[in-house]
């Protein structure tokens, strides 16, 4: 240190030289153990620890603050697309997913409700993976939000005529029981235009909607995203 000293006097830049070693913090480091020991050295550390949530706690307010301004009436879709952004759909809370997705129908009717039900197909107890809506055979069936496109096809399993939309980090939804589709794999649809016409497709019982959401490869109860 005094060396360095000495040597930038000799130089004839003393001062400056001195300036540019308390910024890098050299002159700090030099001092302090010499004069304490151990404990100056790790209170700075622990401030500098204690300061660090305080930097992260303000970047989330800033993150909550910036959702909330993006707003639901201006854009939707853009409020979703920054959620699914910034975490996978299954961190979403009820309150963020609530409107989150727009209806599937011009008229929203609710009948069968997701969850435990009897069947009406079987008059057996089982597990409604989707909400049922009301529609009429040819109903205009509109995507929830946007996203691309999955599936558009035959489902195996009592879906009938099924499309599945991608909106992206692990949230999905399917469309079932349709009378019609007019998209294919892999395009890209916005909120609101129109998929496939509503019918009775599959196992079904008469011309209705059931409409599914998935998170992470599960179904919610679609309710609580619209
Ligand atoms: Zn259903």
């Amino acid at each position: 240190m005094r060396q360095l000293a000495e040597m930038a006097a000799a130089g004839g830049v003393g001062q400056k030289a001195g300036v540019a070693l308390a910024a890098t913090g050299l002159v700090l480091t030099v001092t302090v153990p010499t004069a304490a020991g151990q404990a100056p050295q790790t209170a700075p550390a622990m401030e500098i620890a204690q300061q660090q949530p305080e930097v992260t706690a303000s970047t989330d307010a800033v993150v909550a603050f910036s959702r909330a301004s993006v707003g639901s009436t201006v854009d939707p879709d853009g409020r979703l697309r920054h959620m699914l952004e910034s975490e996978s759909a299954g961190r979403i809370t009820p309150t963020e997913a609530h409107h989150a997705l727009g209806a599937p129908l011009d008229s929203i009717d609710p009948s069968s409700p997701f969850g435990s039900r009897v069947s009406p197909l079987t008059g057996v107890a089982e597990f409604h993976r989707g909400q049922d809506f009301v529609a009429q055979c040819g109903a205009a069936v509109k995507a929830a939000a946007g996203g691309t496109v999955t599936f558009a096809g035959w489902h195996p399993y009592g879906g009938g005529n099924r499309v599945v939309v991608d909106h992206g980090n692990g949230l999905e939804t399917t469309y079932n029981h349709l009378a019609s589709f007019s998209v294919s794999v892999g395009q890209k649809v916005d909120r609101g235009s129109l998929i496939a016409l509503s019918g009775t497709s599959g196992a079904s019982t008469g011309c209705h909607l059931h409409f599914e959401v998935m998170v992470n490869g599960e179904v919610v109860d679609p309710t609580g995203w619209l």
